[in-house]
C-alpha cells in the first residue's frame, strides 16, 4: 500500500535514524514521532563519559536539531497499538492512525530496588529506602553529577561497559569507589583478554573490585548497604546500579506483536508489511542467531534498514551486520569491530607508537574477525577492514595515506 502517515515511536537515536531515513528514501507524507522524553534525541553514550568526567563537557550529549521535519510529539507516551486497525494509542488519550509505523521505543534501566522492573534483575530485594541512582537519561546523568560532586563513597553494582564507566567518572570526580562484580570486570561483554586490561588500569587508578554473588540493598542511615549472598556487607555514601537494561516493550502488550515477551524482526527490520522496528528494542537475526544488540551504531544501522524495509518492502536491502563498540575509562579508549566477546589471546597484536597502545585482531571460530583498538589512533574504517581481512589489509596501497607532493 502506498504509505502516506508514519509514526515513529520512540525518539532516541534509532527513531531519529528512522524519520531521517525515510526522509532520505523520499518518504514526503505526514510523519509524526512521539517520544516519552521531552528533549529532542541526545546522545547516551556522552552520558557516562565526558558529561560524567569534566565540567568543561555539559553539551557533550547534544546532537544537531533534527531536519526531518517531523511532527514532534515529545513528552507523550504511547501507551498501546491496535496493529489491525493501525492505531497508536497515547498516553491521556488520544490515537494517532497510520499506514506505517516504526516501534523505536528503546531500553531502560533495570533496577534492583522495589517500586522498579524487576523483570531479569534477579529478584534482588531492596529492605529500606536507600536511594539506587541509574543511568539512562540526561536527567539520570544530572542526578549523578550532582550526586558526586561532593565526592561521597560509591559502591557501583554491575561490572559491564556501564558499570565500568560511572566507576571511572566517579573515581576521577575523587570518590572512592567499589564495583561489585561477580566476574572480571568486561569479560561478559569482551573476553578475559581485553578485560584484562581495563581491569589491571582500573585497579591500578584505585577501583575495588568485589564479588560475592547476587546483591541486595538494605538501609544503612543516611547511607547505603549492600549485602551480597555470601554475607559480606559493603557500606557506601551513594549506591549506583548498572545491571543491564531491559526493553520498552509494556505498550505493546495485547498487541500481538511480542513473542514470549520480545518484540523480533526480519532481515529488514520488519514485524509486519506496515510495522518495522529498531534499536535497543528489537531482537534481530545476527551471525551468531536472533539476538538484541543494545549498542549505539546497531540502533542507528538497524534504523537504517527498517525504515527501508518498511518503504520497499522484500525489494529492500537486508541487514547486513557487524557490530562497533566503544568504550571509555580509567586513561583507556576502546573502539571494537566484529563480535564480543572474543575467547583467548589475541592471534594479532601490534603495539602502537604511544604507551600501552595496542591494535590486536581474533580469529572467531565462527570465521568472522573481531578487531580491537585499546589507546590506538586508528580510523573505523580501517579497524573493520582488520576485522574483516586480517593484518595484511592494512597494508595494502588502498589504505595507506597518500605519499607527499614532490616539489
Ligand atoms: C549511559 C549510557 C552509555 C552508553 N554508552 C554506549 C557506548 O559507549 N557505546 C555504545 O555502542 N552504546 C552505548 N550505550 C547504548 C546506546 O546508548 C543505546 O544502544 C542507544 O541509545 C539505543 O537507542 P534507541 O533509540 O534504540 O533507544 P533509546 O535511546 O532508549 O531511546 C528510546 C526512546 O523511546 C522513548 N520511549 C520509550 N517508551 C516509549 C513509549 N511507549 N512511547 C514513546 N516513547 C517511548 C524513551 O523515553 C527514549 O527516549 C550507552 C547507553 C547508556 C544508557
Amino acid at each position: 500500500m502506498t504509505m502516506r502517515r508514519i509514526v515513529v515511536v520512540g525518539n532516541g537515536i534509532a527513531g531519529l535514524t528512522a524519520c531521517d531515513s525515510l526522509r532520505s528514501a523520499g518518504f514526503d507524507g505526514e510523519l509524526t514521532v512521539v517520544g516519552a522524553e521531552r528533549h529532542h534525541p541526545y546522545s547516551r553514550p556522552a552520558l557516562s563519559k565526558a558529561l560524567l568526567h569534566g565540567d568543561d563537557a555539559l553539551h557533550a550529549h547534544e546532537l544537531p536539531e533534527p531536519t526531518h521535519e517531523a511532527t514532534e510529539l515529545l513528552g507523550v507516551g504511547a501507551a498501546g497499538l491496535d496493529p489491525d486497525a493501525r492505531l497508536v494509542r497515547l498516553d491521556g488519550g488520544g490515537e494517532l492512525p497510520y499506514d506505517g509505523l516504526v516501534i523505536a521505543s528503546g531500553s531502560r534501566a533495570k533496577r534492583l530496588g522495589p517500586g522498579a522492573h524487576q523483570r531479569g534483575a534477579g529478584g534482588a530485594q531492596q529492605d529500606g529506602p536507600v536511594r539506587e541512582l541509574t543511568l539512562r537519561t540526561i536527567e539520570d546523568a544530572i542526578l549523578l553529577k550532582e550526586s558526586v560532586a561532593s565526592r561521597p563513597s560509591v559502591i557501583v553494582i554491575g561490572g559491564g561497559p556501564l558499570g565500568m564507566e560511572v566507576a571511572s567518572g566517579c573515581l576521577h570526580v575523587g570518590c572512592e569507589v567499589t564495583l561489585v562484580s561477580d566476574v572480571t570486570p568486561l569479560s561478559h561483554q569482551l573476553g578475559d583478554h581485553l578485560a584484562g586490561i581495563f581491569t589491571s588500569a582500573a585497579v591500578g587508578r584505585g577501583l575495588r573490585v568485589v564479588g560475592g554473588g547476587k546483591a541486595r540493598l538494605a538501609d544503612h542511615g543516611d547511607g547505603a548497604k549492600v549485602v551480597l549472598a555470601d554475607g559480606t556487607e559493603l557500606k557506601a555514601d551513594l549506591v549506583v546500579t548498572a545491571i543491564g537494561d531491559e526493553p520498552n516493550v509494556d505498550w505493546l502488550a495485547g498487541s500481538g506483536l511480542l513473542t514470549d515477551g520480545s518484540l523480533r524482526v526480519d532481515s529488514r527490520g520488519r514485524m509486519r508489511p506496515d510495522i518495522a522496528a529498531a534499536g535497543d528494542v528489537a531482537f534481530f537475526p545476527t551471525l551468531r542467531g536472533v539476538q538484541r544488540v543494545p549498542l549505539w551504531t546497531s540502533a542507528i544501522d538497524q534504523a537504517k534498514v527498517a525504515a527501508v524495509g518498511l518503504l520497499q518492502g522484500d525489494a529492500a536491502p537486508e541487514f547486513n551486520f557487524q557490530p562497533y563498540f566503544w568504550t571509555e575509562g580509567f586513561g583507556l579508549s576502546l573502539k571494537a569491530v566484529g563480535f564480543t566477546p572474543v575467547a583467548g589471546e589475541p592471534d594479532y597484536c601490534e603495539p602502537g607508537a604511544e604507551g600501552e597502545s595496542l591494535l590486536l585482531r581474533w580469529d572467531n571460530p565462527d570465521g568472522s574477525g573481531t578487531a580491537a583498538a585499546v589507546n590506538y589512533r586508528i580510523p573505523v574504517p580501517k579497524l573493520r577492514r582488520l576485522a574483516d581481512a586480517g593484518p595484511d589489509a592494512l597494508r595494502s596501497p588502498a589504505l595507506r595515506p597518500p605519499a607527499p607532493a614532490r616539489v
